[in-house]
């Protein structure tokens, strides 16, 4: 088959053997532009700002190889949806190489959407400027949330058109493309060990393992089998963090395959992602996701399962399964205890808690569904409102911008959230929390800013019209997404009746 524009002898998708990864320079652009840069970031690289934004652009566009550059592609496999995917691979992300920080943390660069690599198999190793803005900002957004995640540097645009699905219509239509620069100290994901397990690849797959717990987790000790085993037990926490830290925040990832899994416990591979707006434990941003298999709620034990898969393809590193078997079961307690602090720190509750706290959390989390509430405004304006001090009837109008049908909440719903607010104050007084701890401990818990849908779609439109200003004001925003801050203006209302099923406002396929 071949793509548009291209000829010579069809390309034939084959498995690339006996590689970690392959040789794969970027194919350049026609005309890179700078849209978007994170001087944070690129402090903590130890690079200086784009004071020539054309020459950086031009590096970042993969135009430009600067000396000391080894372009290359990765080989994973991977479970999707459930299903053992074969070889996969850095389809249209390529690695420049790494550089060390000034603080001697070592760094991979990577190009996403710089074109074809030997695991592009039938795509085109490119990106659009909707994905790579999307990519861009949510990176960004999560980093300050104090998420674990893939950073990003830069966004540049290519001059150059990409063909896609734009959305339901499903008829191919021309966007403009963008490279999104991405960094974390490793891009290694579950489906790296798993493709080198399905193929018998021992040799590689000890290689590997090696390899990453040398670099990247050098604090474990030990040798033979109960290195790997200590190894892996460290990923189930690290994973199981990362769960509770997405709960807390309200992010749904849409394409937990396993070949999206950080073997760093990051956020990675950003696609079609979603924030809660509604409270929603079933939602899910995904068009192709038609089961729910990645909804919200799914999350924490979807990992579980990545984590299974992982634990066998390790298996010829440890021989005895109970090895692992110590890791998967460590995963389940590190989340109760991870969501446990996370969600009691949402109702202000920071101390060490009994099990009445967690019964406290889920019964609030129970209530939520029973009519529309904005998850983001909800938890910021519990924090305004004195539990002790319910009006005769109803509830505290503090709580009314919350709603998305402030007047026809549910019977169920009002006298559910009376008694629940009852006894937090009842727990409040038990405890002697003050006021201005407890919403302290609430404004670092709940964002008051995340990047929801809507908000990324009125970006890519203006940008993909020329106009960079609405990108700048989203990304000033979720830069300090706690506390009330200035930046946040515009930002934090619900989402507009208009963005319920407006195309990249809901939810959106893969295609990207
Ligand atoms: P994802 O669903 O984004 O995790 O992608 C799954 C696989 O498809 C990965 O191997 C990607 O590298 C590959 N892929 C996705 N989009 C493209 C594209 N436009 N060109 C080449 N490979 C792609
Ligand atoms: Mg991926
Ligand atoms: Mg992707």
């Amino acid at each position: 088959r071949h793509l548009p524009g291209e000829s010579g002898p069809p390309r034939q998708p084959r498995p690339v053997h006996g590689a970690c990864w392959s040789d794969a320079p970027p194919t350049p652009v026609a005309a890179p532009a700078l849209l978007a840069w994170s001087d944070e970031l690129a402090a903590t690289l130890g690079l200086a700002p784009p004071d020539d934004a054309a020459a950086v652009a031009d590096v970042l566009a993969g135009n430009r190889l600067l000396p000391g550059m080894r372009p290359i592609a990765a080989c994973y496999g991977g479970h999707q949806f459930g299903q053992w995917a074969g070889q996969l691979g850095d389809g249209r992300a390529i690695v420049l190489g790494d550089l060390v920080a000034p603080d001697g943390q070592r760094w991979e660069i990577q190009l996403k959407g710089a074109g074809l690599t030997p695991y592009s198999r039938r795509a085109d190793g490119r990106a659009v400027l909707r994905s790579s803005l999307r990519e861009f900002v949510c990176s960004e957004a999560m980093h300050h949330l104090g998420v674990p995640t893939t950073r990003a540097l830069a966004l540049v645009g290519s001059g150059e058109p990409v063909l896609r699905d734009m959305f339901y219509d499903g008829r191919p239509a021309a966007e403009p493309g963008a490279i999104v620069t991405r960094a974390a100290p490793s891009f290694v994901r579950f489906g790296n060990f798993e493709i080198f397990a399905a193929r018998s690849d021992h040799e590689r797959l000890r290689l590997l393992a090696d390899y990453v717990i040398d670099h990247y987790f050098p604090e474990i000790g030990g040798g033979g089998p109960a290195r790997y085993a200590a190894w892996f037990a460290e990923v189930a926490r690290r994973t199981a963090r990362l769960m509770a830290h997405w709960l807390r925040v309200g992010f749904v990832h849409g394409v937990m395959n396993t070949d999206n899994l950080s073997i760093l416990g990051l956020t990675i591979d950003y696609g079609p992602f979603g924030w809660l707006d509604v409270f929603d434990p079933d939602f899910t941003p995904n068009t192709t996701d038609q089961g729910g298999r990645y909804a919200y709620a799914q999350q924490p034990a979807v990992a579980q399962w990545n984590l299974l898969r992982l634990a066998e393809a390790l298996l010829p590193l440890v021989e005895r399964p109970q090895l692992l078997e110590a890791g998967l079961s460590g995963y389940g307690d590190a989340f109760e205890r991870e969501w446990g602090r996370q969600a009691r720190a949402k109702i202000g509750l920071a101390d060490a808690a009994g099990d009445a706290d967690d019964t406290l959390v889920a019964a609030l989390f129970g209530l939520l569904p029973l009519t529309e509430v904005d998850t983001t405004l909800f938890f910021g304006a519990l924090a305004e409102v004195d539990p002790s001090r319910l009006p005769e009837t109803g509830l505290p109008p503090a709580l009314a911008p919350a709603f998305y049908a402030p007047e026809a909440l549910p019977a169920a719903f009002i006298d559910g959230l009376r008694d629940w607010l009852s006894a937090y104050a009842a727990r409040l007084r038990s405890d002697g929390v003050s006021d201005a701890g407890r919403r302290a401990c609430m404004a670092a818990a709940n964002p008051r800013v995340i990047p929801r849908n809507y908000l990324l779609q009125e970006a890519i439109d203006a940008a993909a019209g020329g106009d960079l200003a609405p990108l700048a004001r989203l990304l000033a925003a979720i830069r300090a997404p706690y506390g009330e801050r200035p930046e946040h203006a515009g930002f934090t209302a619900r989402r507009p009746e208009w963005a319920r099923h407006a195309p990249g406002c809901a939810a959106l396929s893969c295609s990207s």
